[in-house]
């Protein structure tokens, strides 16, 4: 007999007749001998009739009194489900988030669940009830008992949460689509169904917008080794597993709020190679990256930040073994990008053994402004420079020199409240066995970017800029400061970019230019016509050509690549807003993702 936690989302209990569809699949659960607790959503479009409605009074209604509103979404919906349930002889209970003492932090409208309370669960189920919880929603540890919510598709994250302080067996996710595709179907219509992803993979897609999943819900799963499964409410087909490592132990206690960043690495055995003043042209990482894998050479970050006039300048990063092997490659490419009508003067290659890569990793940074700007902080604080920045959903890395290493290190472990023995210096590079190196690529519509040039090279800058962000509460997406170096006034400079949610563009813009005034940087531009598609694979780890075949199915399009930042498994490009969805569709193609079987999603 196992414990399952089932979640059913809005379409899946839209209506009388599917509650009553969900009411059946509940039961043969339960007579093949399964306890069963479940958490629903609103049904259909609930809560966002509910937000039409408290606009219609207000157009700033108090996030208090939003989660009071949008906390009945739910309510209606468990209670309807456990009448279906009686209806057909189950014996069922439904209970709010309060009742069962889902304690949340005291923030409205996103608020991040601390603990749940199992005793009452566990009660019913003795007895033999289906218990029936609200999700999205939960109570707040405060003295007046607030109702709060999660955020937006919060009942993913409360059904996992729940799962976890049961040590349920397993956490099913039953949705309107048969389970995570390799990309948007509405997008790619070749979109196929998968059958088995990693949690980490699933992160990093699920923090670029493929909605089936909470990131919320992922990062649960993750840290406490939650088996999850997406699957349709309307068949029996089996849905994608979504696995996890098994993680160290981990207390209950704080379950959302314990760590932003639970890893802190290092990796001496890396040298970096740059190609400054290349075209900034379609074709040219292509080939760069084309020509390198060839050679077999594994890369592992890659950076291209802003194009200036009509060049760029791209850096990777590969362990020392392979540079001179490397440093060839671009040895022997750069005269020929030399030759290329748009450049007005030279390439040239630099190349310097003497770095290190340092990088925090937490899942819990998604969302959470400050993270970055708190690890680029401490590095200055200790007069370390960061040469280069990349990051991804659940990463930041910064390139540094490598007899800082040591002590970035040990900052870092401190400033972040990592536990030394379980910090990893990366020595041998596991290759995951039987991981495609891409998963699935997801494109991002709703990103905005914001260039600094000539940033002065100081330790410093980068902790100033992004400390500003976070204050205003704004959340940054990718970072991206890469090795072009400028002296202006006898001062080296360098330019930063970085992407944030479109909403937050002008904002952020707003906050850089008056900060610009202070330090007297060249120039602060935002672009919002722009797309940021990326790859994600754990077995992208190790195997070389992953990011030269992204670069040559774009190249093949003629679309031109404004910026590229990478993590372990993960290759992002910033591109021309109006090529997204052709170069998704390209991009998807080339990894061999797309397949016949038709995926049918509902309206
Ligand atoms: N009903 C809430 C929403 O629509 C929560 C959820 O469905 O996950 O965002
Ligand atoms: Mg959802």
């Amino acid at each position: 007999m196992a414990l399952v936690v089932q979640k059913y989302g809005g379409t899946s209990v839209g209506s009388v007749e599917r509650i009553q569809a969900v009411a059946k699949r509940i039961s043969r659960a339960v007579q093949q001998g399964d306890s069963l607790v479940v958490v629903v959503s609103a049904m259909g479009k609930t809560t966002d009739s509910l937000v039409k409605l408290a606009n219609e009074i207000s157009n700033n209604p108090s996030s208090r009194e939003m989660d009071m509103l949008l906390s009945t979404g739910e309510q209606v919906t468990i209670a309807l489900l456990s009448m279906a349930l009686q209806a057909i002889g189950r014996p069922a209970i439904s209970l709010t988030g309060a009742q069962v003492g889902i304690v949340t932090e005291a923030e409205h409208s996103r608020a991040r669940i601390l603990q749940v309370c199992t005793d009452r669960i566990e009660r019913h189920l003795n007895k033999g009830e289906v218990v029936v919880v609200a999700g999205f929603q939960g109570v707040s540890d405060s003295e007046d008992l607030e109702i709060t919510t999660l955020g937006r598709g919060g009942s993913d994250t409360s059904a996992v949460a729940l799962a976890a302080s049961l040590k349920a067996d397993r956490c099913e996710i039953y949705t309107d689509v048969p389970g995570i595709l390799t990309t948007d179907p509405r997008l790619v219509p070749t979109a196929q169904l998968m059958s088995e992803i990693t949690a980490d993979e699933m992160l990093e897609l699920a923090s670029l917008g493929a909605k089936v999943l909470h990131p919320r819900a992922v990062e649960i799963a993750r840290n406490y080794g939650m088996p999850l499964v997406v699957l349709s409410s309307w068949s029996d087909r089996p849905g994608t597993r979504v696995v996890s490592r098994l993680p160290q132990p981990r207390s209950l206690q704080g379950m959302e709020i314990a760590k932003a960043v639970d890893g802190v690495e290092v990796d001496r055995d890396q040298a970096k190679i740059a190609l400054l003043r290349v075209p900034d042209c379609p074709g040219v990482a292509a080939s760069l990256f084309g020509e390198i894998s060839t050679q077999n050479i594994d890369v592992d970050l890659i950076i291209q930040s802003i194009h200036e006039g009509n060049t760029n300048d791209i850096a990777f990063t590969v362990v020392n073994r392979v540079l001179k092997a490397a440093s060839a490659v671009a040895e022997a490419i750069a005269p020929s990008l030399r030759t290329h009508p748009s450049l007005t003067s030279e390439a040239e290659v630099i190349i310097d053994r003497q770095i290190a890569k340092v990088a925090i990793s937490g899942a819990g940074m998604i969302g959470r402004p400050g993270i970055a700007a708190k690890m680029f902080k401490t590095l200055a604080d200790a007069r370390i420079n960061i040469q280069m920045i990349s990051t991804s959903e659940v990463k930041v890395s910064c390139v540094i020199d490598e007899s800082e290493c040591d002590r970035a290190l040990h900052l870092l472990s401190l400033a972040f409240d990592v536990d030394l023995d379980s910090q990893k210096e990366i020595t041998s590079r596991q290759e995951p066995k039987n991981h495609p190196p891409v998963r699935g690529v997801a494109l991002d519509t709703n990103q905005a970017r914001i260039a600094i040039r000539h940033v002065p090279d100081t330790p410093g800058m980068a902790a100033q800029i992004f400390t500003l962000l976070a204050q205003r509460n704004i959340s940054v997406d990718a970072i991206i400061q890469s090795q072009r170096c400028h002296i202006i006034n006898d001062q080296p400079t360098r330019d930063i970019a970085f992407t944030v949610a479109q909403a937050d563009a002008e904002l952020a813009c707003a906050v850089i230019t008056e900060l610009d005034r202070q330090i007297n940087c060249g120039q602060v531009s935002g672009d919002k016509a722009i797309a940021k598609l990326s790859v994600v694979g754990a077995g992208m780890i190790g195997h070389p050509g992953v990011a030269a075949k992204f670069f040559a199915s774009l190249a093949k399009e003629n679309i031109n690549i404004q910026m590229i930042t990478t993590s372990e498994i993960k290759i992002s490009c910033v591109i021309d807003e109006t090529d997204g969805i052709k170069a998704l569709q390209a991009v998807h193609e080339a990894f061999g993702l797309g397949g016949s079987e038709q995926i049918i999603i509902p309206a």
